[in-house]
């Protein structure tokens, strides 16, 4: 939870650059706003540490014992840390995971998202290698607070899995916010220079930077417990296998959230966590529902998804009926800087339900988090034409897209472009 915490506090930050830009078409006069990076890490930094105070006194006043200390696990029933060997009946994992590395030449001199919210300065010149959630995230933090950024994929585009459409209109809104993409460009080596990091690629171009941002992936923190000699089942990338129950092939271990490669999300741990609690020592036994999770990305602008993509639901549907509108929202009428929204709506023609929600615009995650309630209690297309918009929102477009795009098969388009 904590690595998320700074990340939304950084995109805040970011945001407000557009928002400076765009004020003026609504009649604000602005001097050229200046940016203190100093100022910004260390109020995270005061409230990073509030909430530390608040979860451990919470921690404390339920009881909970802690230990601050590096764990390995001796036995099915015992813990050492600090010398001390602690016993119980129940051991549960939850240690995360850790950025991965390139492991080229140079390696060292690059950041991961562990480094980045406590540079000393912001960097003038930034490189974001890979194309997920973190990449996104961080290259149009670094754009929104006036780096000049290049994001360097190693695929054709940038967010591999989710729907095509939130993909390319998210390349090409980012492009608008003035982020460049090296795409099928491989990092091959990082040399310290005198005036910057100068990069090699597999492309034969080389490039000046002053910070380079690895987010290629996490591993899951499993290399220093002492598992293996327990024999507790694991992946070949190191995640821990659980059951629906969140159980290890060792009965008396238990493991929640990125250390299990499930679903690495913060309230999907979360929501692990209390299901295991239930159902150990609540009397309430109980599965975490992994079907239907929304998520975000905190991009310039964000992305917010539920359900399925619409290459998934062409997979596992006879039918699907796109709707997708794009469109200026209001509130950018009157800016002059970019700003396109993209909302679509994935339904199958059978039964007319709604298999997939995904928005690409401003406050997306704000708004799907409502439509994933209904996406999970089965809503239709029906429903939401028969629900009324608040109007003039750009939410509202969710619930009046009449006209479908396109009808599309396994075999191809069959009605619409
Ligand atoms: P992701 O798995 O989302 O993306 C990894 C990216 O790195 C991909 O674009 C991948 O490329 C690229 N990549 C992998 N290996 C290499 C390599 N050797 N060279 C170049 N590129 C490479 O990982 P992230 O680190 O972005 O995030 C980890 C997880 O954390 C996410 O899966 C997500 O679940 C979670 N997260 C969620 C957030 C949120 O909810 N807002 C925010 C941040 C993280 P390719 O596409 O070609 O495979």
């Amino acid at each position: 939870m904590r690595g998320c915490i700074p990340k939304k506090l950084f995109s805040y930050a970011a945001g407000f650059q557009s928002d400076f830009a765009d004020s003026a078409g609504f009649g604000w006069k602005l001097q050229a706003p200046g940016f203190d990076w100093r100022v910004l890490v260390e109020n995270k930094n005061r409230e990073l540490a509030r909430l530390e105070d608040v979860y451990r006194s919470m921690l404390r006043s339920a009881g909970v014992q802690m230990f601050d200390g590096y764990g390995s696990i001796v036995d099915a029933h015992s813990v050492t840390v600090n010398g001390k060997t602690l016993s119980a009946r129940v051991i549960l994992i939850a240690t995360g995971g850790t950025p991965e590395r390139l492991g080229i030449p140079g390696d060292e001199l690059a950041i991961t998202s562990n480094e980045v919210f406590d540079l000393p300065s912001l960097p003038r010149r930034v490189l974001v290698v890979g194309g997920g959630y973190i990449a996104c995230e961080m290259s149009s933090i670094f754009r929104g607070l006036g780096s000049s950024v290049t994001q360097m994929l190693r695929g054709d585009r940038i967010l591999r899995g989710f729907d095509d459409d939130v993909r390319s209109h998210l390349t090409a809104e980012m492009e608008k916010h003035g982020i460049e993409f090296a795409a099928e460009t491989r990092l091959q080596h990082i040399a310290q220079g005198k005036t910057g990091l100068h990069l090699t690629t597999d492309r034969g171009g080389s490039l000046e930077v002053d910070c380079v941002l690895l987010a290629v992936g996490r591993v899951p923190n499993t290399r220093e417990l002492g598992l293996q000699k327990l024999g507790v089942m694991m992946a070949a990338n190191g995640a821990i296998v659980v059951d629906e129950q969140s159980r290890t092939s060792v009965d008396s271990i238990y493991a929640v959230g990125d250390v299990t490669g499930r679903i690495a999300l913060t309230p999907v741990a979360l929501a692990e966590g209390h299901a295991f609690a239930d159902s150990l020592f609540g009397g309430r036994p109980r599965v975490a529902d992994h079907r239907c999770v929304p998520s975000a990305v905190f991009s310039l602008p964000n992305v917010a998804v539920v359900g399925l993509t619409e290459e998934e639901a062409i997979r596992s549907h006879e039918e699907v009926t796109i709707y997708r509108s794009n469109f200026r929202p209001l509130k950018k009428t009157l800016a002059a800087g970019p700003g396109r929204t993209m909302m679509k709506l994935v339904v199958d023609a059978r039964s007319d339900k709604v298999l997939g929600c995904h928005m690409v615009g401003e406050h997306a995650g704000e708004i799907i988090q409502g439509f994933a309630v209904a996406l999970k209690m089965g809503a239709t297309k029906a429903d939401l034409d028969a629900t009324i918009g608040i109007h003039p929102t750009a939410a509202e477009e969710f619930v009046t897209m009449r006209q479908a795009t396109r009808s599309v098969t396994r075999s191809g388009v069959v009605a619409g472009g």
